[in-house]
């Protein structure tokens, strides 16, 4: 484990990291995921690097993007953009459900997810549970991106360290009154402890954890741009299993190709997913949110042609 103080820049190593230039960059380099392509940031300071009993952990500071969080050689969050994803994927769930009372995040580590929960505390949501497999992520966070994790320790959030997986397969069988209203998958990607949630499988744990007119959210690990046909499984996937599925994007500058897609669900086929059930006034959307607003929310569902009957077709 290294932190920025017994860091030894001049031999510090790293699969995603170079010199260019005199300077040190950072290039999300995966051609499984982002093939013929790459992001790139160029790095002030490493403030930690090390190998967690899960994956291996990069922060650092960018020249102009903030502090940065990658997991496996990808980036999870920016301090520059974090928001855009971290509001989409809580509000849209919670603002088209009645009554979210109970809400379950799984992964999340660096607790933005549940920064905006907090938000709707005493407003519809009653009760918070995190599950993230690596305590590492989280103490890391606490650290390092104080702003996105200031409520990781606030007395109405429970922090279980666990896998997400497990944690629902242990659920099986729970009466309806104790199911969860909104679940959110705020997991890495693909490739290490988060493999198993992009599966059937997973879908069908998540149809068990959640009431029969809750509401499941997932990031798709995915764009329009990047591999449509893979997200075109996915939401197959998720058709397979929940009644109602749709497909919704956020603008993230930092994730390949500047989006990121997500996955909503429900057994509900009377919601629709696509608009706010609950709206605030402009005013109050202006001091709750950075980037959701219900003309958000309803813009964000409307993909580009091609993209819109690729996906259409599949459920
Ligand atoms: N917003 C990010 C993105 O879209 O890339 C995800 C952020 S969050 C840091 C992802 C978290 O999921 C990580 O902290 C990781 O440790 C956690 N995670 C991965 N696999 C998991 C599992 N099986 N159970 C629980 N948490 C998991």
């Amino acid at each position: 484990m290294s932190d920025q103080l017994d860091l030894d820049l001049d031999n510090f190593t790293h699969p995603a990291v170079s010199k260019l230039n005199g300077a040190m960059w950072f290039h999300e380099l995966n051609d499984g995921c982002f093939p013929g392509q790459s992001f790139g940031l160029k790095i002030d300071k490493i403030l930690h690097h090390e190998k967690s009993e899960f994956q291996d952990i990069l922060i650092f500071q960018s020249s102009t993007f903030g502090n940065v969080l990658v997991l496996n050689g990808i980036i999870q969050c920016t301090e520059k953009d974090e928001f855009s994803y971290q509001e989409l994927i809580t509000h849209v769930p919670i603002m088209s459900h009645p009554y979210p009372k109970r809400v379950l995040v799984i992964g999340g580590g660096d607790c933005g997810v549940v920064r905006e929960l907090v938000k709707h505390l005493g407003k519809g949501v009653d009760d918070i549970t995190m599950v993230e497999i690596d305590k590492k992520v989280i103490e890391l966070s606490v650290k390092y991106l104080p702003e996105m994790a200031k409520f990781h320790d606030h007395p109405r959030v429970k922090i279980e360290i666990a896998d997400g997986f497990q944690f629902l397969q242990n659920l099986s069988g729970l009466d309806e009154s104790h199911k969860f209203d909104v679940i959110i998958t705020d997991s890495s990607d693909p490739e290490g402890p988060a493999e198993e949630f992009f599966q059937v499988n997973y879908f069908n744990l998540l149809k068990d954890a959640v009431k029969q007119d809750g509401i499941v959210i997932m990031q798709s690990s995915e764009n329009i741009w990047l591999n449509l046909t893979y997200l075109s499984s996915l939401k197959e996937k998720a058709a397979q299993v929940f009644s109602n599925v749709e497909y919704c994007q956020c603008y993230m500058p930092s994730y390949t190709s500047g989006q990121l897609g997500l996955i909503v669900a429900t057994m509900d086929t009377s919601k629709n997913l696509t608009r706010p059930l609950r709206t605030l006034s402009r005013d109050t959307e202006g001091k709750m949110f950075k980037y959701y607003s219900a003309a958000v929310h309803e813009a964000a569902f409307v993909l580009p042609t091609w993209a819109d009957r690729a996906l259409r077709e599949t459920s």
